[in-house]
């Protein structure tokens, strides 16, 4: 049995099989070509694949994003028909007898670099789409796509870090446990486990061998251990462990049903935080009084091209039921930073915290977000929906935000699609809004106050840099003070506030958000019941 430590950022137990999740480059293997006329062939026969899946993503991203963004797909296409490249490709092919893959692989460089040493800015940008056509055509060649991780049976993940793109292919009914050896307490896949209650530990100094693929292994997220081939005596204690852990869960479930209420009355909500229509059992199980946090970027991250409104409203509309007259906070996509899409086609920041993400990438691309404020619009009428705008700055981003939502209203009225008016709030997570929180309180419904981004923002550290955390204070007095500013100016001006940053969660905090008048707390749903106990143990007088 061998041992090894981390850091952990949800407790359980798990046991289980390892899969190792490691990132592959696409490395292009050269061979003799028995045939050069059959490899020509499979030239061709990708190329048309291509170029049908590149019509069909222009398509796609036309109607969600508009004809503009969507003629970098149209520039491949073309790309595809250059007799120059073509010819290039079929030379290597011919005059070296090798196969396809390598002979695109190195025309595409040969482009690629061309393209990179001309003057023009326009053309040097082009370089970035051989490759890219490149990698499209060798992914179909050598099958790639089909290889996204299917997994067959209950599984500990075990990865060097986890990018939320990746986490989103999984079947997560078969992941017990997340393991890395980087990521920080703050990062998605750190929030992913805690919403799917599963053990998880990061910054586990270790090895990703390829002999760990498939060897029995035990998380233990209560003591921060990954044991790989437990022994028998190891099994024995965590199944005591489990045992008790399970009692607490049952002691716990008996408050279901009651109120958040502290012993001398003060009642706050406590909602819950999901990434997806399949975390809403987590929801019901828990209790929780409704949706705080609704992440919807992580509809698009599990898509490989812009969902359609119809898809969207199809998730809205299936949460708005399902809470029954709960209320449901739906977050406008948050893409950006460690959040990418492939198709988005963001270029790549220097600071990508601090560059264009969430409602910046909106504001750029109206479509994009009037297609997703129409899909919320419309899911309106199956139950009590409210929209939240994430990232906010300014005064004048909340303004043109309430225009576009004003326009979509109109549209879908004059279309004569029914809607009800909703809520409109906005995520207090950069220290700018919290310093204007006066005066944009005056402009919308509600405040939601996002502690992951306003932490990081306020002490300029980097929420997914695992070195910080030595420095990084969750709780620090600068954090702590913003969000009673940001309490004191949202009542001011009548509308409620809520947290639905990861430090709603914190049991040693409850005591001072109440005292400082948050309305509502969202958490992952396996912290509602135990925050129901807390605040129900509570006398603020
Ligand atoms: C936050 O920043 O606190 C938040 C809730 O948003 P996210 O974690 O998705 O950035
Ligand atoms: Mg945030």
């Amino acid at each position: 049995m061998t041992e090894y430590h981390g850091k952990s950022v949800c407790g359980g137990i798990a046991v289980g099989k390892i899969h190792l999740m490691v990132k592959r480059e696409q490395n292009i293997v050269r061979y003799e070509a028995k045939d050069c006329d059959s490899e020509i062939c499979r030239f061709e026969t990708a190329r048309k694949e291509a170029r049908k899946q590149l019509a069909l993503l222009y398509e796609k991203a036309a109607k969600e994003v508009g004809e503009e963004n969507a003629a970098i797909f149209e520039i491949h296409q073309m790309m595809l028909e250059d007799d120059d490249y073509l010819d290039s490709v079929k030379r290597i092919v011919l005059e070296q007898k090798v196969n396809v893959e390598y002979a695109i692989g190195a025309a595409s460089a040969h482009f690629a670099e061309m393209f990179s040493s001309m003057e023009d800015v326009y053309m040097r940008e082009r370089a970035a789409d051989v490759m890219d056509i490149s990698d499209r055509m060798i992914r179909i060649l050598t099958n790639a796509d089909s290889e996204k991780i299917q997994l067959h049976e209950p599984v500990i993940i075990l990865a060097d870090d986890l990018a939320p793109s990746e986490t989103v292919q999984l079947d997560k009914s078969l992941v017990r446990s997340f393991v890395t050896v980087h990521g920080s307490v703050n990062s998605h896949t750190a929030i992913l486990a805690r919403t799917m209650n599963i053990p998880a530990l990061i910054g586990v100094d270790m090895e990703l061998a390829q002999e760990l693929e498939g060897r029995m292994a035990v998380v233990d997220g209560f003591g921060g251990a990954l044991y790989v081939d437990p022994d028998e005596e190891l099994l024995a204690q965590m199944r005591v462990r489990e045992t008790e852990a399970l009692g607490k869960e049952r002691l716990l479930q008996e408050l279901k049903g009651k109120e958040n209420r502290t012993k001398d009355g003060r009642e706050i909500l406590v909602h819950a935080n999901i990434g997806s229509v399949k975390d809403l059992d987590e929801v019901l199980k828990n209790d929780a009084g409704g949706i705080g946090l609704f992440r919807s970027e992580f509809i698009f991250l599990e898509s490989s091209t812009y969902p359609t409104e119809e898809e969207q409203f199809r998730i809205y509309k299936k949460t708005a039921e399902t809470m029954a007259g709960k209320r449901v906070i739906i977050r406008t996509l948050d893409i950006g930073a460690d959040k990418q899409a492939a198709y988005f086609r963001l270029d790549k920041e220097e600071n990508p915290a601090m560059g264009l993400r969430a409602i910046r990438i909106c504001l750029t691309r109206p479509e994009l977000f009037k297609t997703q404020l129409r899909a919320i619009y419309r899911a309106s009428n199956y139950g009590k929906i409210a929209v939240m705008y994430p990232m906010i700055t300014s005064l004048e981003e909340v303004r043109r935000i309430r225009e576009i939502s004003a326009e979509v209203r109109g549209e879908l009225e004059e279309e004569g699609i029914p809607f009800h008016l909703i809520e409109e709030g906005i995520m207090i997570e950069t220290p700018a809004a919290a310093m204007i929180s006066d005066i944009l309180a005056k402009e919308v419904d509600f405040f939601s106050i996002g502690t992951n981004d306003l932490s990081q923002y306020t002490m300029a550290m980097d929420r997914q840099n695992p070195h910080l955390e030595a420095f990084f204070n969750p709780c620090h007095e600068a954090v702590l003070r913003m969000i009673e500013m940001v309490c004191r100016n949202a009542h001011a001006e009548n509308i409620w506030v809520g947290i639905c940053g990861e430090l709603g969660a914190d049991l040693s905090l409850t005591r001072r958000f109440l005292r400082m008048g948050v309305d509502e707390l969202s958490v992952s749903p396996a912290c509602v019941l135990p925050l129901r106990d807390k605040i129900r143990s509570l006398d603020l007088r």
